[in-house]
C-alpha cells in the first residue's frame, strides 16, 4: 500500500492535482471537503451542522471530519492506497489518521506540500468564487480560511516533518509542471499503474 498526503493551503491546487494523481497512479482519493459538500447537499445532520462551520471559513470539529475518514478507509478495503486531499488539518486529525492507519496495518508514506505565495491563493479563489456555486469562495471567506490554515494546519508540516515525510513543492507553476514534481517525488516510492 501506498498513502499520500497532499497539503497546502486552500487554493494551492490539491483538488486539481489529486486528479491527475489518480488518473496516473489508481489510488483511491478521500477529500474531507468534498465529502463534506456532498453533506451539506444532502442535508444530512452532519451536513447541517458542518455547513455553520464551512459558511464562516472556520474548521469542522475534528470528530466530525474523523469519523467521515474512517468509513472511508472502511469502505475500500482493495485500495492500492489512498491520496489524501484536506486532510488532516489539525495535529489532533494527524495523530488519529496515524492511529487508523495502524490498525490497518500501513501507514503515511509521503506529505507532498504546494507551496504557493498568498496573493495568489486570493486570485485563484476569488476567480474560482465565480463559477464554482462555493458559497465560502468570497473574499471575506477565503482570508478567514487562510487565517484558519496558518493558525492550526500550518503546524501538521512540522509534525510530517519530524517523522521525515515532509516534502515541500513549488505550487505556483502551470498546472502540468507542478504534476511533473509531484509525480517525480511519487515516483521514488511507486511506478505508474
Ligand atoms: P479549501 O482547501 O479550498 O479551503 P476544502 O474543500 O478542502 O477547501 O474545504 C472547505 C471547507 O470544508 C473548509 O473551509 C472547512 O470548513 C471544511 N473542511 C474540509 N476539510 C476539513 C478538515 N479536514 N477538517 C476540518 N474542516 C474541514
Amino acid at each position: 500500500m501506498f498513502n499520500l498526503i497532499l497539503f497546502g493551503p486552500p487554493g494551492s491546487g490539491k483538488g486539481t492535482q489529486s486528479a491527475n494523481i489518480v488518473q496516473a497512479y489508481h489510488l483511491q482519493h478521500i477529500s474531507t471537503g468534498d465529502l463534506l459538500r456532498s453533506e451539506v447537499s444532502r442535508q444530512t445532520p452532519l451536513g447541517v451542522d458542518a455547513q455553520k462551520y464551512m459558511d464562516q471559513g472556520l474548521l469542522v470539529p475534528d470528530e466530525v471530519v474523523i469519523g467521515m475518514i474512517s468509513n472511508k478507509i472502511d469502505e475500500n478495503p482493495d485500495a492500492r492506497g489512498f491520496i489524501f486531499d484536506g486532510f488532516p488539518r489539525t495535529r489532533g486529525q494527524a495523530e488519529a489518521l496515524d492511529k487508523l492507519l495502524e490498525l490497518k496495518k500501513t501507514q503515511i508514506h509521503l506529505v507532498l506540500a504546494l507551496e504557493v505565495p498568498e496573493e495568489d491563493l486570493i486570485k485563484r479563489l476569488v476567480g474560482r468564487g465565480a463559477t464554482s456555486g462555493r458559497s465560502d469562495d468570497t473574499e471575506e471567506v477565503i482570508t478567514k480560511r487562510i487565517k484558519e490554515y496558518h493558525a492550526k494546519t500550518e503546524p501538521v508540516a512540522g509534525y510530517y516533518h519530524a517523522f521525515g515525510k515532509l516534502q515541500r513543492l513549488k505550487g505556483d507553476n502551470t498546472i502540468e509542471d507542478t504534476f511533473k514534481l509531484l509525480s517525480a517525488e511519487i515516483e521514488k516510492h511507486l511506478q505508474p499503474a
